[in-house]
């Protein structure tokens, strides 16, 4: 086993050696004329091979020690750029960038030339990013699974305010430097097809499916580097292929072309990863990529387990699989069907190892995110697994009418199965009947599984529903995005923070210190400038770096309301015009958000939002006071420019809907206060920082359910509150949209004959809270004070705590010291 630390055998003439090899041998460039991507592939290419010689020998350790490992199953794995971030886990970045600089270059040039492999939508997929990076900078020995999409999220751009999508090939044409294709982690995955019954030697009637289609699950693995430590963990990502090469029958009768045909169907299915956040689709195709991602994972979790001579009654003892939401479900009937049609289990032990194996993360109340799926589908794509989604089903109602006799109403509620025409799966039911554990993301959110979404499950299963708060790698959103807050806080604060995130309340006593505060306000501003010059070069817009900086940046959906904030915005353009006594310090409010390009209203207030700003930004009137600037293409990389620049935090979703945020503790490390709802993490991070250092607005979830139960008018407080009333008929006119003044009619009506999100009945206290903000920034020290408390105090928001709740309420793992 190895003791030292990668820094210490870290040879800086070898790198260079390495990086000068890969630029010729690998790129085919000469150091004379290369390009600046020439010279980031090569440097990547050199620490990469560091990393997957790394990834070998942990795997290789991790087995003599016979440690349990959890198996992180997600669609989605968002986790933007690796370089940089792996320079600061091996403690090399400054050699390296030393080495950059004997080459007459500069290292954050070359990071910059990185795309982000933008594997996920949004929050949930850089959960699982986060809890990869937190794993193993704690060597909770882990395995990541997921899909390697050909294409990731879309690209997106503005055309006359209007959101354009493109591929986003994030590989490049060179291939994604940072990964290692596996061919010898290689399976096969089957479709359609029948099943049929027949007798073993010994007279027992078994089950045999024979699928009709095969495809080929290729392994590519993305070493994640562990923070200070000698652990390397695989994110291990399956893409599709056919079979073999092409179909040699059709090849030796002479048609060659059409030979390939099979190629290309089957590599379709992990081209391109479907861009809907808390929203499903139904799409056969995203069936069979759920499908493929599952077949795949079960395979190589058996198959590790295996191999070290194990038998499969002990599955549960050594590995967990933690699903994350409801994607990855059909990963519970597979292993049923492994277990009892390849093992010959019977059903009862296979059902004791599946049940003991599973553990499922509830992510959404939201009644259009939760997965249903045609019976009729499963039953053709997955005929042997709609048969045992049927018997789980059965044995489950069993257990429900002994529990509860002659009660048909909690049978059709509890049934995995959703009658009516046509019978639809409830993916979240199955999850709950077929795991040991279930966990919300906050604690409101875990409640209200509890109270709303299972309360049967939760009296049938009792101590089965839990709370794992989520949590953020404080590498990536505090040590690599935000270097002059690192080296402040490194000042100040004794011990590594970036591994014990708790170390930074001691801050807190520095709070009041005025020469501190100066110095925190500072960095702020530098990153303000940072950002700034970023918009100045990138969008041609000049911002004040002496504004406040109004930071709102996740998913476009009508939940978060972004169009709260925008009638907020015009009411305040409005009142700059028509009150000449009103005073408000100057404001920069920043939007960064993808729409899925099915979701109209979202566009819709894309489109508005750029149109208030392209209108307000120009108006002679206005000055330096109100500024708008929407950043197009969200991604990890641009959050890590614009979190270190936020003064505030916008978390303004409808109480109740937002599980838990995670953008909202990115922000509060950083320094930036939070405006928000009491929903999700915000009631935790209110609760950490105290209730003087937050703006909270708005109704409380009780108030929401009871408004939507006793009918709500939107329409009265339209025509009641004038400041409402004006910034919505802006919506209706032609201010924004010169020539088109029915352009945004869709959002001012969704509005005020619906609102199903409360964005009116919520306008005043928000506008009060704003007031409130405005108020505040003018005592700078005063605001210091609170923004320096806000990054003291987060340290429960470390996704190594995350980790650590899972591990001791979930998982019960052991820490494996390499
Ligand atoms: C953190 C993050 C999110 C999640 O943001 P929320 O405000 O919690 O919705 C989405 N996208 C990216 C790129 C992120 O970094």
């Amino acid at each position: 086993m190895r003791t030292q630390t990668q820094a210490a055998v870290f040879d800086k003439e070898e790198f260079k050696k390495s990086v000068l090899a890969h630029l010729t041998d690998t790129y085919a460039q000469l150091p004379e004329t290369a390009t600046t991507r020439g010279w980031y592939l090569a440097m990547a290419k050199a620490l990469s091979d560091m990393n997957i010689g790394n990834l070998a020998e942990t795997e290789a350790a991790l087995i003599k020690t016979n440690a349990k490992k959890v198996n992180y199953l997600s669609m989605e794995f968002l986790i933007g750029r690796m370089t940089g971030n792996n320079l600061i886990a091996l403690d090399i970045y400054s050699e390296v960038s030393e080495v950059i600089a004997e080459f007459g270059l500069n290292l954050t040039d070359l990071l910059e030339e990185e795309r982000d492999p933008a594997l996920g939508n949004g929050g949930l997929g850089r959960l699982a990013a986060c809890f990869m990076d937190s794993l193993v900078a704690q060597e909770l020995p882990a395995v990541g699974y997921g899909l390697h999409y050909e294409y990731g999220l879309f690209r997106q751009s503005f055309e006359n305010g209007e959101q354009k999508e493109a591929p986003d090939a994030w590989k490049g044409m060179e291939g994604y430097p940072c990964e290692v294709v596996r061919p010898d982690l290689t399976q096969h995955v089957g479709f359609w097809g029948s099943v049929e019954s027949y007798q073993d030697g010994q007279g027992n009637i078994l089950r045999r499916w024979t699928p009709s289609m095969y495809v080929e699950g290729r392994a590519w693995d993305i070493p994640v580097v562990g923070y200070k430590n000698n652990s390397t963990y695989p994110l291990r990502l399956w893409e599709c292929h056919a079979p073999a090469p092409f179909d040699l029958a059709r090849f030796n009768e002479g048609d060659y072309v059409n030979a390939q045909f099979s190629e290309l169907e089957a590599a379709n299915l992990t081209k391109v990863l479907y861009p809907n956040d808390n929203h499903e689709q139904g799409k056969v195709l995203r069936l069979m990529q759920q499908y493929f991602h599952c077949a795949c994972s079960v395979a190589d979790i058996l198959r590790r387990h295996l191999s070290l001579g194990r038998s499969l009654e002990s599955l549960s003892e050594f590995e967990t699989i933690q699903l994350n939401d409801t994607h990855p479900t059909i990963a519970i009937p597979e292993l049923m069907r492994v277990l009892i049609d390849d093992h010959g289990f019977d059903w009862d032990k296979a059902w004791h190892i599946s049940r003991h194996t599973f553990a499922y993360t509830n992510h959404t109340l939201l009644p259009e995110a939760l997965e249903t799926w045609s019976a009729e589908l499963i039953g053709r794509l997955l005929p042997r697994h709609m048969e045992i989604i049927f018997e789980i089903n059965a044995q489950m109602l069993e257990e429900v009418k002994t529990k509860w006799p002659g009660d048909v109403e909690k049978l059709r509620k509890l049934s995995l199965i959703q009658e009516g025409a046509p019978q639809m799966v409830r993916m979240a039911n199955l999850c709950v009947v077929s795991s040991f554990a279930v966990n919300g993301v906050a604690a409101l959110h875990s409640e209200l599984v509890k109270r709303d979404l299972f309360p049967e499950f939760n009296e049938l299963y009792p101590n089965r529903l839990l709370n794992v708060t989520n949590g953020i790698t404080p590498r990536r959103w505090l040590k690599f995005c935000n270097p002059a807050l690192s080296s402040l806080i490194s000042q100040h604060v004794d011990g590594d923070w970036a591994k014990d995130l708790d170390l930074l309340s001691s801050m807190n006593k520095l709070a009041g210190n005025k020469k501190f505060q100066k110095q925190f306000m500072a960095v702020k501003k530098q990153n303000k400038q940072r950002l700034a010059d970023w918009v100045s070069t990138n969008m041609g817009i000049t911002l004040n770096t002496d504004a406040i900086f109004d930071v709102q940046i996740k998913r476009l959906h009508e939940y978060k309301r972004q169009h709260l904030n925008l009638l907020h915005i015009l009411s305040l353009y409005q009142q700059l015009l028509n009150d000449p006594g009103f005073e408000m310090h100057p404001r920069v409010f920043i939007f960064a958000a993808k729409a899925a390009p099915g979701y109209a209203l979202a566009k819709d207030i894309i489109f508005a939002i750029n149109r208030a700003a392209e209108t307000i930004n120009n108006d002679p009137r206005i000055a330096d006071k109100l500024k708008v600037v929407f950043i197009p293409d969200y991604r990890v990389s641009l959050a890590e420019i614009i979190i270190p620049a936020a003064d505030v935090s916008e978390q303004i979703s409808t109480a109740g809907k937002e599980a838990s945020g995670t953008g909202n503790m990115k922000m509060a490390l950083n320094g930036a206060l939070t405006i928000g709802t009491m929903d999700g993490a915000n009631v935790e991070i209110r609760e950490e920082v105290g209730d003087d250092n937050i703006f909270i607005f708005g109704m409380e979830v009780e108030q929401v359910m009871e408004t939507l139960a006793n009918g709500y008018h939107p329409a009265e407080i339209y025509h009641r509150n004038p400041v409402i009333k004006n910034a919505i008929d802006m919506l209706y006119g032609e201010t924004l949209t010169p020539g088109a003044p029915d352009r945004l009619a869709s959002i001012a009506d969704n509005l005020v004959h619906s609102d199903p999100y409360l964005v009116l009945a919520d306008f005043a206290d928000y506008a009060r809270a704003h007031a409130d903000i405005d108020r505040a920034y003018r005592d700078q020290s005063q605001w210091a004070k609170m923004a320096i408390i806000n990054a003291a105090s987060v340290g429960k928001f470390s996704s190594d705590r995350s980790m650590r709740d899972y591990v001791d309420t979930i998982w019960h793992l052991e820490a494996i010291n390499l």
